[in-house]
């Protein structure tokens, strides 16, 4: 039951497991380290392991509220972007999330949404509640989201047309075009979904999944009124690193047996997030690449993009070791010793954070990016969508705690050899060791900022100071 003598704030996520996951983690740390009150609303789903995930939080004066799904078959071409997808089931859940806030006894004094609940402003308008947005990945990708959504496609093109090889961005590290968010890659498209900006400007702030430390000049940009600040013009919360480190979910008892058996920091995780696959041509090569390597590995395979789900299990008569036909002929019997293969999720905090896990291939999603840089892992980045590409570039060229596939073009297939290679780059070679050491101490500067009065730790500070200040 939310009290008087304490901030009471609602939390916003939109579906998908990487916007869950961080509002969660975020309500966590405003319950158990500033004093709040915190009401999650997320949109219910099929997937039971989203509800097992949320009600395996049980923390005092912390409240989940389950929103009924919504139905927008007959609003949105099947076609459209994910992101379109996404506003229009937010825009149609807030019936129910006008009438749930409504009957609280006690309201809450501060909405907070991730970036595509932002139509929701129009309900805390109504109760006289604070607006915030909370953007779960980087502060470069804000800058960058902000600033071409303020120039038109035209000149990109032009640019692009006339061999430029990045857009600049004010004071921010420019952005290569093979590296851009994939609405701005497809500048030629027309569908390209709406930037709700105007909301962002219009809230009383914009809280970011990163810390002081890792983004300083990006975030000094998102403020100086010479620069992004013109735009945004509304305060910034650099609030991270919030990742998953509880560990309420189990880890599959053969999986923790066969990890505790490999020597320290000799496993190299494979998993490309919670939606990504790969073409069945590269899911071949990455097969291969990591045999090759002869590195220990953990893969968590997904069908390969271009087969139906149901052949997931589809075992060819001759691959009598189990091996399913998307992945080379007898690969299980020749790994035997070196691999697992899992086929379903799993909890990935459990292992990046186990002793002998010591490389990550990843797809650079930001709650998997920030996960392996609090467990110290270095990454091999393989970006594939969204803002992917971005922080797959971050990592190499600004922080490099990671190697990065050398091919430009996204429907280029990285070869075998070149996957053994970068596994054995992070894993055996010296470069690896250098990537090692600059990992931790990112880590380390990642808990100092998380720390009682570090940056991360006193921007949440303020926020309760500035809910406390509207009851
Ligand atoms: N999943 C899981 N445990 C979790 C989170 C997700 O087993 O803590 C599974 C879930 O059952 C689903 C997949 O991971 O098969 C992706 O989950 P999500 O809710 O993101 O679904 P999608 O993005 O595919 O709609
Ligand atoms: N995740 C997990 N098990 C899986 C796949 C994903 O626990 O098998 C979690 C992962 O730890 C991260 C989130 O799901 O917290 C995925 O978010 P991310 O931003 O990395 O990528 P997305 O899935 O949104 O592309």
């Amino acid at each position: 039951m939310p009290k008087e003598d304490k901030p009471h704030a609602a939390l916003l996520a939109s579906p998908g497991m990487g916007h869950l996951i961080p509002i969660m983690e975020l309500g966590k740390r405003m319950v158990t380290h500033h004093d709040f009150h915190v009401t999650i609303f997320f949109i219910a789903s099929d997937h039971a392991s989203a509800t097992s995930l949320l009600k395996s939080s049980t923390l005092e004066n912390l409240d989940i509220i389950a929103l009924p799904s919504v139905d927008i078959s007959g609003l949105v071409d099947p076609d459209a972007q994910l992101v379109a997808k996404l506003f229009v089931i937010m825009r149609e859940s807030l019936p129910s999330l006008r009438s749930s806030i409504g009957a609280m006894k006690f309201r809450p004094s501060a909405l907070i949404v991730d970036l595509f609940g932002s139509d929701a402003f129009e309900v805390a308008e109504e109760f006289g509640m604070l607006k915030y947005v909370f953007n779960t990945s980087n502060a470069w990708c804000l800058a960058v989201m902000f600033h071409s959504a303020r120039i038109d496609d035209k000149f990109i093109l032009e640019d692009h047309v006339k061999g430029q090889n990045s857009l600049e961005i004010p004071g921010c590290k420019s952005l290569s075009f093979r590296d851009t968010l994939e609405s701005l890659r497809n500048i030629d498209r027309i569908d390209r979904p709406e930037f709700r900006g105007d909301k962002m400007t219009n809230s009383h702030g914009i809280l970011i999944n990163t810390w002081e430390d890792l983004e300083s000049s990006t975030i000094e940009a998102l403020r100086d009124n010479n620069l992004l600040g013109t735009i945004l013009k509304v305060p910034i919360y650099p609030i991270g690193p919030l990742v998953r480190q509880d560990g309420n979910q189990v880890l599959d008892r053969q999986v923790k047996l066969w990890l505790d058996k490999q020597p320290i920091e000799s496993v190299v995780y494979v998993s490309f997030g919670s939606g990504g696959t790969l073409s069945a041509k590269q899911m071949i090569e990455l097969a291969w690449g990591l045999e090759q390597s002869q590195q220990k590995f953990v893969w968590v395979v997904r069908p390969p993009s271009n087969n139906a789900l149901g052949t997931y299990f589809t075992i060819s008569e001759d691959n009598v070791d189990g091996t399913p036909d998307y992945l080379p002929h007898g690969f299980f019997t020749r790994t035997k010793d070196i691999g697992l293969v899992i086929p379903t999720w799993v909890p990935q905090e459990q292992i990046l954070s186990h002793p002998s896990v010591g490389g990550f291939l990843s797809h650079c999603g930001w709650n998997s990016t920030l996960e392996s840089i609090m467990n110290g892992v270095p990454l091999i980045a393989w970006p594939l969508y969204a803002e992917q590409k971005m922080n797959a570039a971050m990592l190499t060229e600004d922080f490099e705690i990671a190697v990065r596939p050398t091919v430009s073009k996204t429907e280029e297939i990285v070869g075998r050899d070149e996957i053994e290679k970068m596994v054995r780059t992070i894993m055996v070679d010296k470069e690896g060791q250098a990537i090692k050491i600059r990992v931790k101490e990112l880590k380390n500067s990642a808990e100092k900022a998380l720390n009682k009065g570090g940056s991360s730790f006193n921007s949440l500070s303020q926020l309760a100071r500035d809910c406390m200040f509207h009851l």
